[in-house]
């Protein structure tokens, strides 16, 4: 019998043949960057700094005694602060008592698959997928079941979601902005989502922690805005993203009120509560103006143009152009039949980048992991500075010699 860290690990394809425990992926290559001393471009991990309202705004409430234990469900303050947001940005009314803070998304999408896939359901995910949502199902003591995202286009075959989705299904999980392709799903995919969790009484678990990292002129629209979806839809986003403050672990999940309160009871006993003077800081954050999301999103995208840039000059490579997030995908296939983690240990020696390979964001012994199998993950959140030395050294790259 295996102990459930080890069906955790196995789900997640961290857990060694000596059954012993690795790491994950994005640990690994910043390990490997520090290592060679590498532009990291593996873990999304912001090289610039917090935004400096939030950050202002934390020292304020430390200096200001804001350090004890806050309620379970989160600080008032940034309950009505996310109810707001929901709101002005996307005309979605909610009440406090469908809001629970947590301790990054990573807690909100934890908690709400214990809370809502029975052991022995399936959860379905769109692959390739962030390694979280496996290890979750595992500890739930769910499987997963996947839908594939096509390697060119990232679009997905609704016969595919069909097939997926059955009485057994428990939740389906939605990323979007979507980890690690950067694809923005359209209004009429999110519809056939929707339908097929209405016909098989499924609920929809969204991961959203890029909404305010969109491009060009794609919008975010969130699953729960469809006809029908909220009251069987679990929404989850979190600060890290939108204010540059990935270590600060504040998030929150939205769910009509009984599922609320099922996700906080198993909340209330792996974290308690969530870090108290950061919970006032991302509220303040929350109500920033426009220009604020704006300049944050500008700034990401003109990182991610250096990004694809440099890598349009690399002959053969195919990447794709992410409407949103903080990574791209490029398809080495046509250059090298060496795989995506022979191609990042030789980046790293040859111009000192590393990324992260795709086939580790898949299911283990997958058709989508063989398929994306010559696919590297470049992020592009480092410094303006950095993207800017990687995009050089990236159009340097002889492929010959890879
Ligand atoms: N979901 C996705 C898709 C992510 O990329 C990340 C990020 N790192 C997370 C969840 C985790 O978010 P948090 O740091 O708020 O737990
Ligand atoms: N979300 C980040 C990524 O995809 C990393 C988070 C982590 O290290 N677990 O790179």
């Amino acid at each position: 019998m295996s102990a459930l860290w080890q069906d955790i690990a196995r789900a997640a394809g961290v857990l060694g043949e000596d059954g012993r425990p690795g790491a994950t992926i994005f640990a690994e290559m910043t390990a490997l960057a520090q290592r060679t001393g590498a532009i990291n471009l593996g873990q999304g991990a912001p090289g610039t700094p917090a935004d400096p309202l939030v950050a202002q705004a934390a020292i304020e409430a430390i200096q200001g005694g804001v350090n004890q234990y806050p309620p379970v469900q989160g600080n008032p303050v940034l309950l009505e602060a996310v109810q707001v947001h929901q709101q002005r940005f996307y005309g979605r009314q909610v009440a406090t008592e469908e809001i629970v803070v947590t301790t990054g998304a990573t807690e909100a999408l934890f908690s709400a698959i214990l809370a809502l896939a029975p052991a022995g359901s399936e959860v379905v995910v769109f692959e390739p997928y962030y390694d979280s949502y496996a290890a979750a199902a595992a500890a739930a003591g769910a499987s997963v079941r996947t839908v594939p995202l096509d390697p060119v286009g990232f679009g997905f075959d609704p016969a595919a979601l069909e097939a997926a989705v059955s009485e057994r299904t428990s939740v389906i999980v939605v990323n979007d902005p979507h980890n690690p392709t950067g694809k923005v799903f359209r209004r009429e995919e999110l519809e056939l989502i929707v339908a097929a969790a209405q016909a098989h009484d499924a609920w929809i678990v969204t991961d959203e922690v890029y909404e305010h990292l969109v491009f060009d002129d794609l919008a975010h629209v969130p699953v729960a805005t469809l006809p029908g979806a909220a009251e069987r839809t679990v929404t989850i986003s979190s600060a890290g993203k939108t204010f540059n403050v990935t270590g600060w672990k504040v998030g929150w999940a939205i769910a009509p009120a009984e599922v609320r309160a099922a996700i906080q009871s198993i909340k209330q006993y792996t974290t308690f509560v969530s870090a108290g003077p950061f919970q006032p800081a991302v509220a303040a954050g929350l109500a920033g103006d426009d220009a604020s999301y704006a300049a944050r999103a500008e700034s990401l995208q003109h990182r991610r143009d250096l990004l694809l840039a440099g890598l349009a000059r690399i002959p053969g490579l195919r990447t794709g152009v992410p409407g949103a997030g903080y990574f791209a995908i490029a398809d080495f296939s046509e250059v090298t039949d060496l795989d995506a983690r022979s191609i990042i240990a030789r980046m790293a020696e040859l111009i000192g980048i590393v990324a992260v390979p795709v086939p580790a964001l898949c299911a283990p012994g997958s058709v989508v992991q063989e398929q994306l199998r010559g696919h590297v993950r470049f992020s592009f959140c480092q410094s303006h500075a950095d993207m800017a030395e990687a995009a050089e050294r990236l159009a340097g790259l002889d492929p010959s010699r890879l």
